[in-house]
């Protein structure tokens, strides 16, 4: 029997922000966070211009004073992606983006994120709801662990999932009863068990998308991997229609970790993934050179092509033949395979230059079947069935 390697998407209605919908079986979008004061509008399109051109399709950036909704309006002109605006404790500034307007007419902020346990109480809520519905702009109720409301902390004991997910839905209701309902979740813990048990709950009582990520996750190696680890769980349990990867300092490399973990849970391939052993003893070639120039020669290709590169016989055949292109090398030379297929014999010299060659004949031969595969795959998807491989 075939075991079901991936879950099908857990079906949300669609939300737009901007030009980008989310949930359906729209792209899982890859945001990112300044980390500039919002007002310090130089700074804050340098940083926002360095996401967009590492990749970052959503940006937010955060609002607590006045002035930061200035900052939105002289912003939203000049930047490529929807620009979010991250509101806690003064509701006055939610109601401020809504209302702003860059110089050429167009609105400041394409979305609002709030905090429904800092936001200052119900009526607080109602009233950016309203402004928000009749604005027509989307919001992010973005419960977190961290400020979860009074009532629910002293009814259920700690910041349980069962208390997040109690706080989203209420404020969802709220929002349903004043004809509102553009909301995308999120619902966001340091710890990673409690941060997927909250999505994996929130997805089995409600179908408005979310917007993933591990809060407080830390410095750029642990933070990546804590990350992984949480928003991985979660979208292998087909949860999940935007992300963030939040990162100690600069978070330019939040973008490229958002879209690898993407990638590793086969949930949007963007680009070529290349697989390689991890060397041992029986190694007799440069396989760490081979990998690194393989890997420079890949950047800027868009075809979700899969490459393994294995340092000998012992797995290679094996590794190869499951990837699209494959090395089984060994003893200053290799076999090249195509799905599986043994095509060429090769000099460790030639191995790079070969391997490319027949990335580029592969990438011609197969972008009209790919193209076919990824409309198959998401009829599947549609029709809630599963799809193998
Ligand atoms: S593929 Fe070969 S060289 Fe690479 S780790 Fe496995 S046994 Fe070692």
């Amino acid at each position: 029997m075939a075991y079901a390697t991936t879950v099908p998407r857990h079906k949300t209605r669609e939300v737009g922000i901007d030009d980008h919908v989310v949930g359906g079986d729209n792209p899982i979008w890859v945001q990112s966070m300044t980390t500039t004061n919002t007002h310090e509008v130089g700074p804050t399109l340098e940083q926002i211009r360095r996401l967009e051109e590492a990749g970052c399709e959503i940006i937010r950036v955060t609002v607590p004073k006045a002035e930061d909704v200035e900052g939105c309006r002289l912003l939203r002109d000049q930047i490529r992606i929807p620009l979010v605006a991250d509101i806690h404790y003064d509701y006055r500034m939610a109601l401020a983006c809504l209302e702003a307007r860059t110089p050429s007419g167009r609105r400041a902020v394409d979305k609002i994120r709030i905090n429904p346990g800092n936001i200052g109480g119900v009526e607080r809520f109602k009233e950016v709801v309203r402004k928000a519905r009749d604005a027509g702009v989307p919001m992010r109720i973005g419960v977190n662990s961290g400020s979860l409301e009074e009532d629910l902390i002293e009814k259920y004991g700690y910041p349980c999932p069962e208390a997040m997910v109690e706080s989203a839905l209420r404020h969802i209701e709220i929002a349903e009863s004043l004809g509102y309902d553009q909301i995308i979740v999120s619902l966001k813990a340091s710890h990673v068990p409690t941060a997927v048990a909250c999505y994996t709950l929130f997805a089995e009582k409600c179908d408005y998308p979310t917007h993933v990520g591990i809060t407080e996750a830390g410095s750029k190696e642990y933070g990546t991997i804590k990350s992984a680890a949480g928003i991985g769980a979660i979208l292998l349990r087909g949860i999940g229609d935007t992300i963030r990867v939040s990162l100690l300092g600069d978070p330019v490399p939040e973008v490229a970790a958002g879209f690898d973990i993407l990638r590793a849970c086969d949930r949007r391939v963007t680009r070529p993934e290349v697989v390689a052993c991890p060397t041992c003893g029986r190694l007799d070639i440069d396989l760490e050179r081979i990998v690194a120039e393989v890997e420079q020669r890949m950047k800027g290709l868009k075809q979700p092509l899969r490459i393994s590169i294995l340092g000998c016989l012992v797995n290679g055949f094996g590794e190869a033949k499951e990837a699209d292109l494959g090395i089984a090398a060994g003893s200053g030379k290799g076999i090249i395979f195509k799905r599986g297929v043994p095509i060429r014999h090769v000099r460790e010299s030639e191995m790079v230059e070969a391997l490319w060659e027949e990335v580029q004949r592969f990438d011609q031969e197969t972008q009209p079947l790919a193209s076919f595969v990824e409309k198959q795959k998401q009829k599947a998807q549609k029709s809630n069935l599963t799809v193998i491989g």
